[in-house]
């Protein structure tokens, strides 16, 4: 990237010196497992993938983690680093990032007492509160050991080529276990004391920078808020810092909150930034730089950060994800071009812990650059109509767009976005307005020829000879056949979400899937909510609400949460005996249920629906009948497709390609969509 730093982000696209080493910007990639090990050439996926994200501009690339020993692994499968050869084998990642211009360095993580093994080790045998499995107390010489194992596992990596490790001391795995009395309860030189805490990371510092020498980049990762009970106070990670760069640490990585917090920490009902002040307060204890991380999507939002001096670089992992390019685009003056993280972890987090490769929801590229590359080149510019403006037929048009097709995208409404539209109004999911932006300077960039308010017809489209048609057309809001359905009281989510449609004071909701939801979220927060989630005043209300205590001398960073109130009284109700939720996302729906919890929402399941008239909605609870008295029912019951052009296409002989809501409604969203839009974008040859 030969592109001098514009005016707006100066300091942000600055060069910044660690130890040995100049990084060409003040941005990090922050370690991500990917799990792109499960799948054949693993290494030529790793090595395509960091790559294009060094080509894209990244200061510094940190590898996923890769476990010191046996005993350190995240799982039967997870990725180990043990051997020569295994270093060996890993040369060609390296080998693809400095081709590219890039620095990356290899984390060192042992998983502890989180390890999904048959009988993980810990500090104590304390077990942890998210893995059934007991941990077993390492021997003195076992520690003793596993400081060995990292210092071997720092050769490796400098074998291999790496630039350096970062030690993974956060999060709550094993160097995190050994800190706080929580998880450690040894009477060794490793436990009781400060001091006795800190020996194992301070340790491991000292020796990897003795042994490696100091061309070696050595990043420590510390647990800047633990967010558990028992966790450390600000003096406390202070002193470990201090210690951790007086051992030989060049630079500092922050990590927020152990896995089994119960507070969020990056999903995006987090307003953005909501810790910088952790990594601020751990940049005041040391000389050496501190990395800010968490909730950091945007290249203003980082240098707003640098520039006020809370931290000396800035760590974004899932931005990267979601474009490969963000720092040359922020270089060039063509931020708004970012494809932008919305923070809603369902093709990266959800994924991994489906045990399936990460991707991103916003960029199915992410980690199939392998598979794409391999797609043949456009062959001709073809004439493509896109019918509907949602996120399939924006993702098809674009994608199109983007090879050199003339595309023409039709859409019946005055606003591109479709369903997007609705999602963006939910409280917590404003990083929807971020997509929107994205496809809509990705439209007008490419000179997609947008025709808003128009209605593509079947005769019109076959009079243009179009050579290939695209069905985007979406889904409608089903209408459950209930008894008074038409009952004014009655209105549709999307007519609530739209603003088209106002709520009263006691609300049922008659369906518990995702937009279930999203519009109890609607309903139980104030006004506030849909447009101010990353103020300082909203990072405020999240820290009150969550019970984040920010003063220096909360253990944890913990405090009671406090009681919120709710404009209004919500039951969202569903037929299946089960518990409303199952459908949310699994890193995600814990948080967003806890919330709703806290806000008064009352669920039903079971329920059979008998009629609504001006007493309420009659239903039978598990058999037994009741009557919800309630000024509103909001009905979020599934969708179907809208695909009747389809029919009348054909008809005329035409061959359109439906995607989307129009193909398939159940269990449509944002992931699929544009999943599916942008293949058929690139199947046009
Ligand atoms: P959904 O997840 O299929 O949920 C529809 C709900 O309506 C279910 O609770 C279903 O449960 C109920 N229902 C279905 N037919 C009904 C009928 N005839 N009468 C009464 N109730 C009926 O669909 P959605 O909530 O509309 O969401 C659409 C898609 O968007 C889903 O794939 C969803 O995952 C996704 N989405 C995801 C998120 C997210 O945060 N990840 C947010 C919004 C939407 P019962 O049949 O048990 O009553
Ligand atoms: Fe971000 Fe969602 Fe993509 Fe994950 S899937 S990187 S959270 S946009």
């Amino acid at each position: 990237m030969t592109n001098e730093p514009t005016a707006s982000f100066a300091t942000l696209l600055s060069p910044l010196k660690v130890g040995a080493h100049v990084l060409r910007n003040r941005t990090l990639m922050g370690s991500m497992h990917t799990r792109l090990e499960l799948l054949d050439r693993p290494i030529d996926r790793l090595s395509l993938f960091y790559a294009e994200r060094a080509r894209g501009g990244v200061g510094l690339i940190v590898t996923g983690g890769y476990a010191p020993c046996q005993d350190g692994l995240l799982d039967e499968t997870g990725p180990l680093l043990v051997t020569p050869e295994q270093a060996d084998g890993l040369k060609p990642i390296p080998q693809a990032v400095h081709a590219e211009g890039g620095k990356i360095i290899l984390q060192v993580l042992h998983t502890g007492r989180y390890a999904k093994v048959a009988r993980p080790v810990g500090a104590s045998d304390i077990p942890s509160p998210i893995n059934p499995r007991a941990p077993r107390a390492l021997s003195t010489a076992e520690v003793w050991q596993t400081i060995e194992d990292y210092v071997r596992c720092a050769e490796l990596a400098q074998r291999a080529g790496f630039d350096g490790v970062e030690i993974m001391g956060s999060e709550g795995y094993l160097l995190n276990q050994f800190t706080i009395t929580r998880t450690n309860n040894r009477r060794d030189e490793f436990g009781g004391s400060l001091e006795n805490r800190h020996r194992l990371p301070v340790e491991i510092v000292r020796r990897t920078r003795e042994r490696l020498g100091p061309q070696f980049l050595l990043m420590y990762r510390v647990s800047a808020l633990d967010l558990v009970e028992g966790g450390a106070t600000a003096d406390e990670i202070a002193q470990l810092a201090q210690a951790v760069q007086a051992a030989g640490a060049d630079i500092l990585n922050t990590g927020i909150g152990w896995h089994e917090a119960r507070i969020p920490t990056i999903a995006y009902v987090v307003p953005r930034a909501a810790w910088r002040f952790a990594a601020a307060r751990v940049k005041k204890a040391v000389t050496i730089p501190v990395i800010v991380s968490n909730r950091i999507n945007t290249p203003d939002l980082a240098e707003e950060i640098l520039a006020s001096g809370d931290a000396d670089m800035v760590s974004m992992a899932r931005p990267f994800l979601a474009d490969a390019d963000f720092v040359r685009k922020a270089a060039q003056g063509r931020a708004d071009e970012i494809n932008t993280c919305i923070a809603c972890n369902q093709a990266c987090l959800d994924y991994i812990f489906a045990d399936r490769p990460a991707t991103c929801l916003v960029n199915p590229r992410a980690g199939r650059e392998l598979e794409f590359s391999l797609l043949p080149p456009r062959a001709v510019p073809r004439k493509v109509a896109v019918i509907g403006a949602g996120a399939a037929g924006l993702a098809c048009a674009l994608t199109a767009a983007e090879r050199g097709h003339a595309v023409t995208l039709f859409e019946a409404g005055s606003k591109i976005g479709g369903q997007l539209n609705l999602a963006r109004a939910v409280p917590g999911k404003q990083e929807f307005n971020e997509l929107l932006r994205y496809f809509k300077q990705g439209v007008a960039r490419h000179s997609v020829m947008l025709k808003l308010d128009t209605r593509a017809d079947a005769q019109s489209l076959a009079k243009a000879h179009y050579d290939r048609i695209v069905i985007a057309t979406g889904v409608r809001p089903r209408l459950p056949q209930i008894p008074g359905i038409g009952h004014p009281t009655v209105v549709s989510y999307a007519d609530l979400l739209s603003g088209r449609m106002q709520a009263g004071h006691r609300v049922a909701v008659i369906g518990a899937g995702g937009i279930g939801f999203d519009v109890a979220t609607f309903l139980l927060h104030d006004e506030y909510a849909a447009d101010a989630a990353s103020t300082p005043q909203a990072i405020d209300r999240f820290h009150s609400e969550w019970g984040v205590d920010t003063s220096p001398s909360a253990a944890g960073g913990l405090k009671p949460m406090q009681p919120v109130s709710s404009p209004r009284e919500v039951t969202l109700l569903q037929r299946k005996p089960e518990k409303p939720g199952r459908s949310l996302g699994m890193t995600t729906g814990w948080a967003l249920k806890a919330e709703l919890a806290r806000r008064g929402l009352r669920t039903l399941s079971g329920c059979s629906y008998e009629r609504i008239d001006d007493a309420g909605l009659h239903l039978s609870v598990n058999g037994v009948p009741q009557t919800l008295v309630v000024d509103t029912i909001v009905l979020c019951a599934g969708q179907d497709s809208e695909n009747a052009l389809l029919a009348e296409l054909r008809a005329l002989g035409l061959t359109p390609d439906v995607i989307g809501g129009a193909e398939l409604a159940a269990e449509l969203d944002a992931l699929r969509a544009i999943d599916q839009g942008t293949r058929l974008g690139l199947a046009i040859t």
